[in-house]
């Protein structure tokens, strides 16, 4: 594209109401945010356990930034890797139950390291159909053959694994699919993972800090195996920023020396890693909040099964209210606006054509009665 074909571009997205816009928020994360002067109940972070803003957690940074600075000032490999770092490595391996862990700027990056430095030409690597942009992004930047398989269908997987010739192979899912908030069958997945001699890569954005007492999705599971690879990232219920992957010390080794999001980026700051184990304290006390939680997405669900917006079999805080036309997504979440509610509108790509969707983010701080409300107006205005 060049300059002058971008104002066309962008014209053509705003009639197509595909344009993309930032609210700037003028408040700390939270359900109550405030955005151009206007106070808003928000349903559309995915600060799940309501971290972001905790008064432990900020402190912890604030102690951490005393101790360590701003800036980690290098690559992990160069002179950034801190013992705060070090730590957080350490305790997130110890909270997911595995050998070790590796801290990234972002599950962005985490996902490209992690295929990108498994499979490559002449491997293959097989993703849920529903995957995140950054797991696609990951096969795309691999080389590797890549094969997608219909949305949670293990009948499916099984055809393409056992037709692959490929010498390694690995399979990747989110654990919680960010758009429906419904969940990959993990047990079904390592057992076809341990059949056909494949990598099991589990990306638990979503699942970490809310699922299995908080450690996560294949914790719930119990799934125990040297072939599965975790990844969560921090930015989400834990309430912080940044990723980690887990697994047998091996595949951090191997990931220290061959992945490129790592070795050519430059290391979280400190202080954010000392703010690590805080979190990790606050998702190990926050039954009560996930207790919340799982009954405001009951709620939701019972309040939404049975009318035509609902949106499958969601036990997660992504709840969503399928609509179809963009233009309706877009109407409905505007006039929840103008009534004090954010919840965004989802549109494709995100989503496949004709999925257009509000997709209701639930936080341990919402109190039932707020999600009833905004049910009610949801409810009526799509009659
Ligand atoms: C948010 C998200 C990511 C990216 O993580 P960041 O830390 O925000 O870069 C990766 N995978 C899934 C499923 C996500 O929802």
């Amino acid at each position: 594209m060049r300059l002058q074909d971008l104002s066309a571009a962008l014209s053509d997205l705003e009639s197509n109401h595909r344009l993309r816009r930032r609210a700037t928020l003028a408040s700390p994360q939270g359900v109550d945010i405030v955005v151009d002067g206007q106070s808003y109940l928000s349903f559309a972070s995915n600060d799940y356990l309501g971290l972001a803003d905790h008064p432990a957690l900020a402190l912890a940074l604030q102690q951490g930034v005393e101790r360590w600075g701003a800036g980690s000032g290098a690559s992990h490999l160069l002179t950034g890797h801190s013992e705060a770092h070090q730590r957080a490595e350490e305790a997130l391996a110890r909270f997911v139950g595995r050998e070790a862990a590796l801290l990234f700027g972002s599950g962005y990056a985490a996902n490209l390291a992690v295929i990108t430095s498994l499979v490559g030409r002449g491997d293959a690597v097989f993703a849920d159909k529903l995957n995140h942009a950054s797991l696609n992004d990951g096969c795309l930047l691999s080389r590797a053959d890549f094969q997608r398989f219909r949305h949670n269908d293990m009948a499916h997987l099984e055809q393409l694994l056992a037709a692959s010739a490929a010498r390694t192979k690995l399979i990747a899912v989110d654990a919680v699919y960010s758009m429906d908030g419904d969940e990959a069958p993990l047990p079904a997945l390592l057992a076809l993972a341990e059949r056909y001699d494949a990598w099991l890569y589990v990306d638990d954005a979503h699942g970490f800090g809310v699922l299995g007492g908080g450690r996560g999705a294949a914790a719930e599971h119990g799934l125990a195996s040297e072939r599965l690879i975790y990844m969560a990232t921090l930015g989400k219920a834990a309430g912080l920023a940044g990723a980690f992957v887990a697994g047998e010390g091996l595949l951090t080794d191997w990931l220290v020396n061959r992945a490129r999001t790592y070795i050519f980026s430059t290391a979280q700051p400190p202080a954010l890693a000392a703010a690590v184990e805080t979190s990790l304290r606050l998702i190990e006390e926050g039954d009560e909040r996930r207790a919340r939680l799982a009954q405001l997405a009951a709620r939701c669900r019972e309040r939404l099964d049975g009318t035509r917006f609902a949106g499958g079999a969601s036990r997660t805080p992504i709840q969503p209210f399928i609509i179809g036309e963009d233009a309706h997504a877009i109407r409905l979440a505007d006039s929840l606006r103008r009534q004090g509610y954010w919840v965004p509108a989802i549109r494709p790509p995100t989503v496949p054509e004709n999925g257009a969707r509000l997709r209701i983010s639930l936080s341990a701080s919402h109190e039932p009665a707020q999600l009833d409300a905004l049910l009610d107006l949801m409810l009526q205005a799509s009659g």
